[in-house]
C-alpha cells in the first residue's frame, strides 16, 4: 500500500512549484494588473479570459466556471491525477525526493499509473534514440539525410530507431522494472502469445510530447519493404495519449506561438522539423488524425493576446486536395476561428520538408509568408474549376461559390467577399451577385435576420 507523503514534503512541493510557471506550461498567461495573471480557462470553453492566477497567494480561480485552488489542485484537475500523483508529478518537476511516512519508499510502487507510463515512455525514447546509431538503423539514417536532416537535427527532435525485432524494447523496459501490463496499456507493446510484442519494429520513431515536454507517445515511419504495415503508425489512445488533442512539436513551438501570435499547422513529423530548422518555429502537426475542435482549444490557449484570442492559424495544404480541404474547414469550424485561419499552398504541391530540400530554408519561410485568408482561398479554389471566359462558366462558378460566401456570418466580411467575388468573376454588378447568392443559398440578409431564418448554407456537392 502506498505510504503517505509527509506534510513537510507536501509543503516543500508547494513552495518549489510556482503556480504561474506550472499553469504557464499549459496556457498562455497575461498580466491582468494588481499582481494577477489571466488566461483562457482550461476547464471550460471560453473565448475571453476569466481564468485568474494570483502568484503571490499561490492560487487560481476561474470566474467563468468557479474552478479554483492551489498548484496541486491545478495539476490534479488538468492531468486527471489523484492528490498523491499530483504531488509526485510536481516533486519530479522540482527535483524533490519525496519521503513517505509508512512503508518507506519503494521506487515504482507508489507511483500512479500516469507517472509510470510517462517514465516508460521516457525510457523508451532514450532507447530508440540510442538505437539510431546502430548499424541496423542505416535505412533510418538514410531516410533522414535524404530529407536534409543532420545528426544534430535528429538529436534535437529526439528521433530514434525501433529495431526490427519482436521484443527489443519490451525486454529493455521490463529489465528496468516496467510490467508487460504497463507496456501494453501505454501502447508501447501489444499482447503476444508469449508476452508483450513491440508495437514499432524496424521503423524510424519520433517521440510525441505533451505541452510540458513529457513523451506520451510515438509516431513511427515504415522503412523496410518487408514491413506490410501502414506508412505511419502512431501510439493508440492510452491513459496519457489522446490523439484528438495531441500536436507534434507543441512543446518546442509553444513559446514562439505565443510570442508571434501565429501557429502553423503542417502534415507530418518531417514537416515540423523542416519548418523549425528553416526559421518557422511555430509549426506543429496533428498525429494521424485531422485537425479538430480539441486542437483548436489547445492553440487558442497559446494564442491568447491581451484580452482575446487573436493571431493567425496557418494551414499548409498540399496542392491537390487543398481547395477541398479549405472549403470544408471554412464550413465546419467555428467562424471566430475561421476568420483567423489562413492557408499556405505551395503551387507545385511540395510539402515543407521537400520544399526545404529542393529550394532551401528561405522557400519555406516564403511559403508561410504567402498565406491567404481561408475564405478567399476557398472561394478562389471553387472558381478555378470553371471556365470563366464564358457566361455559362461564370454563372456556374457563381452558383458553386455562393454557399461559401453565404456561410460567412459576419455581415461586413460577407459583403467584402461579395465584392471580391463579383470582381473575380468580372460581372461588375454586385447587385446581381448578391441576388444570385441569396437565391442559391436561400440566405435572408438584413439586420432582422432571426435564428430560424439562418440559411441552409451547406457545402454544395461538386
Ligand atoms: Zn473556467
Amino acid at each position: 500500500m502506498a505510504g503517505r507523503i509527509s506534510d513537510e514534503d507536501i509543503a516543500l512541493v508547494r513552495e518549489r512549484s510556482p503556480i504561474a510557471d506550472v499553469v504557464g506550461e499549459h496556457i498562455q498567461l497575461r498580466n491582468a494588473g494588481g499582481g494577477n495573471l489571466k488566461g483562457l480557462c482550461p476547464f471550460h470553453d471560453e473565448k475571453s479570459p476569466s481564468f485568474n492566477v494570483t502568484p503571490a497567494r499561490g492560487y487560481y480561480y476561474c470566474f467563468g466556471c468557479a474552478e479554483g485552488g492551489d498548484v496541486i489542485t491545478f495539476v490534479r484537475k488538468i492531468e486527471n491525477l489523484t492528490f498523491t500523483e499530483a504531488v509526485e508529478r510536481l516533486a519530479q518537476r522540482a527535483g524533490i525526493q519525496l519521503r513517505y511516512e509508512q512503508g518507506g519508499y519503494v521506487p515504482g510502487r507508489e507511483q500512479g499509473e500516469r507517472l509510470r507510463l510517462i517514465e516508460a515512455h521516457k525510457a523508451a525514447a532514450e532507447f530508440y534514440a540510442a538505437q539510431l546509431a546502430t548499424p541496423d538503423a542505416a535505412p533510418g539514417r538514410r531516410f533522414l539525410s535524404e530529407r536534409g536532416f543532420e545528426r544534430a537535427d535528429a538529436e534535437h527532435f529526439g528521433v530514434g530507431y525501433a529495431p526490427a525485432e519482436w521484443e527489443a524494447l519490451s525486454r529493455h523496459l521490463m529489465a528496468r522494472g516496467f510490467t508487460s501490463q504497463e507496456l501494453i496499456k501505454g501502447g508501447l507493446a501489444r499482447e503476444g502469445r508469449r508476452g508483450p510484442v513491440d508495437r514499432f519494429r524496424g521503423r524510424l520513431v519520433w517521440p510525441i510530447r505533451d505541452i510540458t515536454g513529457d513523451v506520451i507517445g510515438f509516431g513511427a515511419r515504415k522503412l523496410l519493404d518487408s514491413d506490410d504495415g501502414p506508412k505511419y503508425l502512431n501510439t493508440p489512445e492510452s491513459p496519457i495519449y489522446h490523439k484528438s488533442s495531441v500536436l507534434y512539436g507543441v512543446d518546442l513551438a509553444k513559446r514562439e506561438i505565443a510570442r508571434r501570435s501565429q501557429a502553423v499547422i503542417v502534415e507530418g513529423y518531417t514537416d515540423v522539423m523542416a519548418c523549425h530548422l528553416a526559421g518557422v518555429p511555430t509549426a506543429v502537426a496533428t498525429c494521424g488524425t485531422s485537425f479538430g475542435e480539441d486542437h483548436i482549444k489547445v492553440l487558442r490557449r497559446l494564442l491568447l493576446d491581451q484580452a482575446e484570442f487573436r493571431g493567425e492559424v496557418i494551414f499548409t495544404f498540399d496542392g491537390d486536395s487543398a481547395g477541398q480541404k479549405a472549403a470544408l474547414r471554412a464550413f465546419q469550424d467555428e467562424q471566430k476561428f475561421v476568420t483567423q485561419t489562413f492557408v499556405a499552398v505551395q503551387p507545385d504541391g511540395l510539402d515543407p520538408c521537400d520544399l526545404r530540400v529542393k529550394q532551401g530554408d528561405a522557400a519555406v519561410r516564403d511559403l508561410i509568408a504567402g498565406r491567404e485568408p481561408l475564405f478567399a482561398f476557398a472561394i478562389r479554389s471553387v472558381l478555378s474549376r470553371y471556365d470563366l471566359n464564358t457566361n455559362e462558366g461564370r454563372l456556374a462558378a457563381l452558383d458553386a461559390a455562393a454557399p461559401v460566401v453565404a456561410s460567412i456570418k459576419d455581415p461586413g466580411l460577407r459583403k467584402a467577399y461579395l465584392v471580391d467575388l463579383d470582381r473575380w468573376l468580372g460581372f461588375m454588378d454586385e447587385g446581381f451577385v448578391i441576388q444570385r447568392i441569396q437565391q442559391v443559398a436561400g440566405l435572408q440578409r438584413g439586420p432582422q435576420r432571426g435564428p430560424g431564418q439562418q440559411a441552409a448554407a451547406r457545402p454544395g456537392r461538386p
